[in-house]
């Protein structure tokens, strides 16, 4: 029965200071169903006042908690990991809901999402800093690594679970405490991940929760407070701009984890039949709307025909419906205004002579749907080259040489993901050097995995999240002189 999974009326509250409230005079707003448009609940719309006081429960938790031990800190995100496990076919379908992705991949991001919490939980006790002796021999250098203090954590509504972990996840661990401002359009898994969190013996006022509809106004006030020192964002490289820009009074540290437009290079070399199956991977995992989703197909002019027929082959094949259905390969997308903007894309990209191979467009009813879709022959300067797509469309172009696909593949702002396919070790290493990208994955379509550094260059922004490199992000480092008080030198 859908809607069993929805969180209790206490969830759809604020979360602060360790209970749940209703926003300033009782403020709502509505989450909708994509399979659909139907309302899924109302959850409680914080203001700038409420935001405000999560950040004075965040700022009065902040001093015990940085002191607390790193192995209580590891066993609650430990605990937590635990739960979540447990209820995986809740959360699952709760996300389905409120996101639009199959249960299959819900189920996928709820193993993934909660990855950050036991991989942090393992980071916890291996902070460490430094005992050196300087180069004279004259002083002793050592280090310490403190966290940063409160932060700010807004996130997006294509991955609610793991968006949030790889986030609260490596704070906990570092003894950071926080207010998180989930994507309005999603903010229900966020609530239930505060409500485990809470089980799991995380203090009052360690993680604080407000979902709001005026997100502007909300970040602007924090950013504004001196309390607050740090700031994570994931979502449009518009947003991140301008969030940039607003730390800059108060100097916040930043993480920002903004768009993408990643190429899926295949050379002549390369097995077609591998590629097709990345290919399904990197462009359809969440029904294509990831920043790390393949955005421009660079495919070698002498294998094109035979690489576009069977990725079309594949694409026709998936099930278009609603996520919760378990027969479906594809769910909605998030709203109707992504919908417009994809068939958009794909109609100027028609218009500029690109050969629609299968899909392009949209299946009557209600629901915001979009066929896969597969276009050949797009031109390297084309709009849908330059946007991030955001949804379930392959456009591939060809290139002849090496250097080609290399110049072609950087010739964006964006450098977050890209792929490549070749079988070709040689070939391997010089691109993994010269592409300039945060991440590049080699003859597969998957790069996401928490034990590993994600995040991107140029315009896809800064920072790294998950790996050894994502606990950084919330620590500072104070270095201490001291006079060497011995000749020891080894
Ligand atoms: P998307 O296009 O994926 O929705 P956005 O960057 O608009 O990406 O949204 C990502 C997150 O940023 C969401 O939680 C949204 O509410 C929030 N957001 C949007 N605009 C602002 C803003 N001006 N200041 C702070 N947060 C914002």
């Amino acid at each position: 029965m859908p809607g069993r999974s929805l969180p209790g009326p206490d969830q759809r509250g604020l979360f602060i200071g360790g209970r749940w409230r209703e926003a300033e005079e009782g403020a709502t707003f509505t989450v909708l169903d994509p399979a659909d448009g139907s309302v899924l609940a109302s959850v409680a719309d914080g203001s700038v006042n409420d935001a405000t006081e999560a950040l004075d429960a965040a700022a009065a938790a902040q001093e015990g908690w940085g002191a607390s031990a790193p192995r209580d800190r590891a066993e609650i995100l430990r605990r937590a990991f635990d739960l979540i496990r447990g209820r995986t076919d809740e959360l699952a379908e709760l996300m389905s809901l409120e996101m639009g992705k199959t249960i299959a991949e819900a189920r996928g991001e709820v193993a993934y999402g909660n990855e950050f919490l036991r991989w942090f939980s393992e980071e916890a006790v291996r902070i460490h800093g430094r005992w050196m002796h300087a180069p004279d021999g004259a002083s002793r250098l050592l280090t310490v690594r403190k966290p940063i203090g409160p932060c700010l954590f807004i996130t997006p509504w294509n991955f609610p679970l793991a968006m949030g972990t790889r986030k609260i996840g490596p704070a906990i661990a570092a003894g950071c405490t926080m207010v998180v401002k989930p994507a309005e359009l999603t903010p229900l898994t966020m609530l239930v991940l505060a409500d485990i969190l809470d089980e799991a013996g995380l203090p009052p006022g360690v993680l604080n929760v407000v979902p709001t509809s005026r997100a502007a106004a909300m970040s602007e006030a924090l950013m504004a407070d001196p309390r607050l020192r740090k700031v994570s964002f994931t979502g449009s490289t518009l947003v991140g701009r301008q969030l940039v820009r607003q730390s800059a009074d108060q100097l916040q540290r930043l993480s920002m984890e903004l768009g993408g437009n990643a190429p899926f290079l295949v050379f002549e070399d390369a097995d077609v039949d591998a590629a097709v199956d990345g290919a399904m991977i990197a462009k359809m995992r969440n029904m294509g709307e990831a920043c790390t989703a393949a955005n421009r197909f660079l495919v070698h002019t002498d294998i094109a025909q035979e690489f576009a027929g069977k990725l079309a082959d594949r694409m026709s094949r998936l099930v278009v419906g609603r996520g919760q259905d378990p027969d479906v390969d594809v769910g909605p997308l998030i709203d109707e205004r992504a919908v417009n903007s994809i068939h958009q894309l794909v109609t100027d990209a028609v218009r500029d002579g690109a050969r629609l191979v299968v899909g392009g467009s949209a299946p009557t009813g209600p629901g915001y749907f979009y066929r896969p879709t597969v276009l050949l022959g797009i031109r390297h300067d084309s709009e849908i080259n330059r946007q991030e797509i955001f949804g379930p469309v392959a456009p591939i172009s060809v290139f002849a040489t090496e250097e080609e696909a290399v110049r072609r593949a950087n010739a964006t702002e964006y450098g977050l993901a890209a792929y490549v396919f070749t079988r070709d070790l040689s070939r391997t290493i010089r691109l993994a050097e010269l592409l300039e990208y945060g991440m590049v994955a080699v003859n597969t379509g998957l790069i996401s995995n928490p034990a590993a550094p994600f995040g991107g260059m140029k315009a896809s922004g800064f920072g790294r999240e998950g790996g050894f490199e994502g606990i950084e992000e919330y620590l500072e480092t104070t270095y201490v002189a001291l006079p060497a008080t011995s000749r020891h030198q080894g």
